[in-house]
C-alpha cells in the first residue's frame, strides 16, 4: 500500500490588472507612474493600456487610481484555484505577502531618527540650523523617534550643547582638523559614513550655499531623493516626509515624497521656519565618531575666508526686524530715498521686488521672494508691490505686513495685516513724518 502523499499547497494566483471600461478620468497617468514593471502605456486621451503579459499583479495601479477605474482579473484556471482555496479556508483567502513590498518595507524600517545638519563657519552656527531643529522636533514627535543634530567641524562640541538647547536629544559629532573649513569632499565623506552607520530616516539642511552643495552631493552618493527649498514639512501615516515647495515658477505648491528611498532629504531656506524656544541647560547625548579623512585626499584647500556683505557695507535683509520694500510702483531709483528715510526711522532696511531689482533700481541682495531672500521681520512694509506669488513666498510669514498700493484689488492686500489704498508718494512720507513727530514728543 503506497503512503498517503500530502496534498501540494496551492499558491494563490496574483491575477493581472485591467481597466474598467468608461471609468478612467485621465487623471494624469498615476497608474503608469506607480507600475514597478512599466507594463502600462497611455493612449493619447490619457487612458491606460495594460500589457497583461508583463503585469505582476502587484495592484499598485489599482490602489493609486483615484476613480477606481482599474480592477484585477483572473483566468478561469486561476479562478478555480481561488475557489478551492476559499473552500479550504472556509471562505477567506489569505493575501500572499507582496514580496517586493515587504522587502521595501523592511529596508525602509532600518532607518530611524530625524537629523538636522548644524551649519557653521569658523565655529559660528547658521541660525537656519536652529529653525530646522524647531520643525524637526515636530516631525520626530509624529514619528516617535529622536531629534538629532549632525555637527561637523574642529572644536565644535559647543554646537552640540547649543543644539540640545534648541531641542535635539542627541548630537552626532565629527571633530577633526580636516573638517575645520567646509569642503565638499571631506564633509560628504563624513556625512555618508554617519548615514551608513546610523541610518537616519530624515535629514534636514539649510538651503544656504553650504547646505545646497552638501545636500545634493550626499543625496547623489547615497542614492536618495532631495527636495530643495521646502516651505512646509510634515509626515503621512506611512512615515513618508511630505515636502511642500513652490513649483512651476511658484504658481502651484507641490508636495513631494520620496517613498522608496531613505534617508529623505530636504533643504529649507533661512527664515522660512520659526525659531524654536531656546532652553538653556537642556541636556543630550554626544556621539563622537572618530571617522576622519586624510588631508591628502581632499583636493580643495581653503587659503583665506573673505566675508562679503558684512565687510563691504552690504545689507543683510534676512536678519532685519523692519523692512520697507519697494516695487515697480516706485517708478525710479531716486524714489527709493523716501523708503530709506522711513527705514532709518525704524532702524530697518530697504528691500525690493524683483521688478525693482531687474530695473536696476536696487541691488540683487535686496530682492525678496522666490528667487531672492526669504524674510521674516517684525514688520514688512510693501510699497508699490502688487503681491505676485513669487514675492509673497518670500515675505508672507512676517509678523506684520503693511501694504501700500493704489490698486485696492492688488493681491498684496490678501496677506496684509494692514492695507493702505493710496498713492505711496503721499502715504510713505506721511508715515515717516508721523514717526518723527511721535519720537520727538516721547524724547
Ligand atoms: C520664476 C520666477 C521667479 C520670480 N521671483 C521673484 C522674486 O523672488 N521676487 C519678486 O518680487 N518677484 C519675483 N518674480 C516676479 C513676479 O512674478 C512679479 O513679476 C514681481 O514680483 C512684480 O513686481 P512688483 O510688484 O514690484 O511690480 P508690479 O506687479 O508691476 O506691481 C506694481 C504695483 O505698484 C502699484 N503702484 C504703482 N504706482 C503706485 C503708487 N504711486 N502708489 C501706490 N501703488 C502704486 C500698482 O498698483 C501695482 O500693484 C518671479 C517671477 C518668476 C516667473
Amino acid at each position: 500500500m503506497s503512503e498517503l502523499q500530502p496534498k501540494p499547497k496551492l499558491k494563490k494566483p496574483r491575477g493581472r490588472a485591467r481597466l474598467i471600461d468608461g471609468k478612467c478620468i485621465a487623471c494624469g497617468a498615476r497608474c503608469q507612474s506607480s507600475c514597478p514593471v512599466n507594463c502600462i502605456e497611455m493612449t493619447d486621451s490619457g487612458e491606460p493600456i495594460v500589457e497583461t503579459a508583463k503585469c505582476i499583479g502587484c495592484q499598485k495601479c489599482i490602489k493609486i487610481c483615484p476613480a477606481a477605474a482599474m480592477e484585477m482579473f483572473f483566468t478561469a484556471e486561476e479562478q478555480k484555484i481561488l475557489d478551492e482555496l476559499a473552500a479550504e479556508s472556509g471562505g477567506a483567502v489569505e493575501e500572499e505577502p507582496d514580496e517586493e513590498g515587504t522587502a521595501l518595507a523592511r529596508k525602509l524600517a532600518e532607518y530611524k531618527g530625524v537629523w538636522v545638519f548644524v551649519e557653521q563657519t569658523e565655529g559660528e552656527p547658521a541660525k537656519v540650523s536652529w529653525e530646522l531643529l524647531g520643525v524637526g522636533a515636530g516631525l520626530a514627535r509624529s514619528l516617535g523617534v529622536e531629534l538629532c543634530a549632525l555637527v561637523i567641524g574642529e572644536n565644535v562640541e559647543h554646537l552640540c550643547r547649543e543644539a540640545f538647547a534648541y531641542g535635539a536629544a542627541k548630537a552626532y559629532l565629527l571633530d577633526a582638523p580636516v573638517y575645520t573649513h567646509y569642503r565638499t569632499e571631506a564633509y560628504v565623506e563624513g556625512c555618508c559614513h554617519l548615514i551608513e552607520k546610523y541610518k537616519p530616516e530624515i535629514i534636514l539642511m539649510g538651503a544656504t550655499g553650504m547646505g545646497r552643495d552638501l545636500a545634493g552631493a550626499i543625496a547623489t552618493r547615497v542614492g536618495t531623493g532631495l527636495t530643495a527649498d521646502c516651505t512646509g514639512l510634515a509626515v503621512d501615516d506611512k512615515r513618508n516626509l511630505m515636502q511642500t515647495r513652490p513649483a512651476f515658477g511658484g504658481n502651484i505648491m507641490a508636495t513631494i515624497m520620496c517613498d522608496k528611498y531613505r534617508p529623505q532629504m530636504s533643504t529649507v531656506r533661512p527664515n522660512v521656519m520659526p525659531m524654536p524656544e531656546r532652553k538653556e541647560g537642556a541636556e543630550g547625548t554626544v556621539i563622537r565618531d572618530p571617522f576622519t579623512v586624510t588631508e591628502e585626499s581632499v583636493l580643495t584647500k581653503v587659503i583665506e575666508i573673505i566675508r562679503d556683505s558684512h565687510n563691504k557695507g552690504g545689507v543683510d535683509i534676512t536678519g532685519a526686524e523692519f523692512i520697507v520694500s519697494g516695487g515697480r510702483g516706485m517708478m525710479s531709483p531716486e524714489n527709493f530715498a523716501i523708503l530709506q528715510e522711513l527705514a532709518d526711522e525704524l532702524d530697518g532696511v530697504v528691500g525690493a521686488s524683483r521688478s525693482a531689482v531687474d530695473a536696476g533700481w536696487m541691488p540683487g541682495d535686496r530682492q525678496v521672494g522666490q528667487t531672492g531672500k526669504t524674510v521674516r521681520p517684525k514688520i514688512y512694509i510693501a510699497c508699490g508691490i502688487s503681491g505676485a506669488i513669487q514675492h509673497l513666498v518670500g515675505m508672507q510669514d512676517s509678523d506684520m505686513v503693511i501694504a501700500i498700493n493704489r490698486d485696492s484689488s492688488a493681491p498684496i492686500f490678501e496677506v496684509a495685516t494692514y492695507g493702505i489704498v493710496g498713492d505711496l508718494f503721499q502715504v510713505v512720507p506721511a508715515i515717516t513724518a508721523k514717526i518723527r513727530e511721535l519720537k520727538k514728543t516721547r524724547a
